[in-house]
């Protein structure tokens, strides 16, 4: 159920309430939303007056073109701009923020809004990043930088990837304290810098401010993916979890000589003997319960075969068939193993050169709680020759986290999803890629990738790619989602 909360000095009538949700329908349908399904649980925006959520839309267009404006991209981020574009308006709003400048133009922001009453749960942390990838101007329709409005959508750097997101939960920390509602939660909004490139500005702020995270015990971050398909919305995807990187250099010596004599055992020969072997290694399949939890919410949207399979994965996995069909589907194999993928390799700088040297790159991806230095072990075991050394590229290895779907947000963000998009499954996700929850998550948070807008696959692949834009819909409505699932775990019962 959902936790929404009853402003005390409001009293509605039944009439009252029934033309304020009429209204809402009338003044906010964008084309998909089937309006809220349980009425005797309406969403806490349902108690939000039609000229205010209205008014909150606008603002999040006219945030969003203008945060869009600012050109955040990373090298060199000077997100400063960006955090002093937050400052601005959270100081309109009266509500307390914070900027710091951990490097000459680069910031992290944070605010807040703390929990009314006397006793509270822990908080919940709205983090976005502020800086962009790079574009170039001369494959867009429009500048990257415009924020443009063309046929419908916004366009700019960040429109995806994640300055829509980050206008969603701005809108909401400014909709939470215009409605003085009463809250159980602080609501934590940070953005961070640098996440594109090396995370320096949520490791610096975990380094220097932890106190400002207060224990929270919930966070929401870019990832998710609410895929739309002719007009249809299939399913939101809420991340619970990732990947990590675990990249391992590989490197094979030998005799050098000239290429018009052939040594048998040349460094190029033993390296391509090594990654043959490794590439004949089948990882073996360790299956977690997400991932099995996943694959059964998806089953009723596959063939019946692939449904069958989905519903009991553990068992599907022993048949030989299927475990033909898993290693060669990209979409399901990464889920259910470690995976090893071969990317780079070189030797000599001349074709008549035998070289003493010859090495390659794998990009490892290990599942959470998966111990990378076994797994280095392990592939040297398999490549089983002393003149060809294995690696871990240098760098701070991460252990893979992932969080439960057994919680209050989870479970807010299943209840707010069911009744905007009806009949849509939602389905927790492992995803092969990196966000910066596996920062958080050994902070005791329980941190979801989690976007409250819609995109079609052209949109989605938009992001880091050209013409990265949002329909104008979405960036109406968005804010409103997150309001209501925020509401859902955050609002005082
Ligand atoms: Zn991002």
């Amino acid at each position: 159920m959902l936790q929404a909360h009853v402003q005390q000095s409001c009293t509605l009538s039944i009439t009252a309430l029934l033309a304020v949700t009429l209204g809402i329908t009338l003044v906010e349908t964008p084309p998909g939303y089937a309006g809220p399904t349980t009425p005797s649980a309406p969403l806490a925006s349902s108690r939000v007056p039609p000229d205010h959520l209205s008014h909150y839309s606008d603002l999040a267009v006219e945030w969003l073109q203008q945060y869009l404006r600012i050109d955040t991209t990373n090298p060199p981020g000077n997100e400063l701009q960006a955090a002093n574009f937050f400052k601005k308006i959270l100081d309109n709003e009266g509500i307390e923020n914070r900027v710091f400048e951990y490097q000459p133009g680069r910031a992290d922001f944070w605010a807040r809004i703390p929990h009314t009453g006397t006793s509270s749960k822990r908080p919940i942390v709205l983090l976005n990043h502020m800086d962009v990838v790079t574009s170039d101007a001369s494959h867009w329709r429009v500048p990257p930088f415009s924020g443009q409005m063309l046929d419908g959508s916004i366009y700019g750097r960040g429109a995806q990837d994640m300055k829509n997101e980050g206008i969603a939960q701005l809108v909401v920390m400014v909709a939470l304290k215009r409605e003085t509602v009463a809250l159980d939660r602080d609501v934590i909004f940070l953005a961070v810098s640098d996440e594109e490139a090396d995370g320096s500005g949520s490791d610096w702020m975990i380094a220097n401010h932890q106190d400002l995270l207060e224990n929270a015990e919930f966070l929401i971050n870019e990832g998710g993916e609410n895929l739309q398909q002719d007009g249809k919305v299939r399913y939101i995807g809420v991340d619970v979890g990732e990947k990590i990187p675990y990249w391992l250099h590989v490197v094979a010596h030998g005799r050098p000589g000239h290429g018009s004599r052939p040594i048998p055992d040349s460094a190029p020969n033993r390296l391509v003997r090594a990654l043959d072997r490794i590439l004949a290694y089948r990882t073996p399949y360790k299956l977690l319960p997400v991932v099995e939890e996943s694959l059964r919410e998806m089953a009723p949207y596959e063939t019946p075969e692939r449904a069958k399979k989905f519903r009991n994965l553990r068992q599907a996995l022993r048949d030989p068939a299927f475990q033909q069909q898993v290693d060669h589907d990209e979409s399901l194999n990464f889920l259910v193993r470690n995976t090893i993928s071969l990317t780079m390799m070189g030797g000599s700088e001349q074709t008549n050169v035998i070289p003493a040297e010859a090495w390659a790159s794998l990009d490892v991806r290990l599942l959470p709680g998966e111990d990378g230095q076994r797994f280095l072990e392990t592939i040297r075991r398999v490549v089983n020759d002393p003149e060809v050394s294995v690696e871990p590229v240098p760098g701070r290895f991460r252990e893979a986290n992932y969080s439960p779907t057994n919680t209050a947000l989870y479970e807010a963000i299943r209840q707010v999803s069911g009744q905007y998009f009806r009949d849509v499954p939602v389905v927790p996700r492992l995803t092969s890629g990196y966000t910066e929850n596996q920062r958080y998550r050994p902070l005791g948070i329980d941190a979801y990738g989690f976007t409250p807008y819609t995109a079609t696959d052209a949109e989605g692949s938009s992001e880091h790619g050209n013409d990265e834009r949002i329909r104008v819909e979405e960036v109406r409505r968005g804010p409103r989602i997150l309001y209501d699932v925020v509401m859902a775990v955050a609002g005082a019962q």
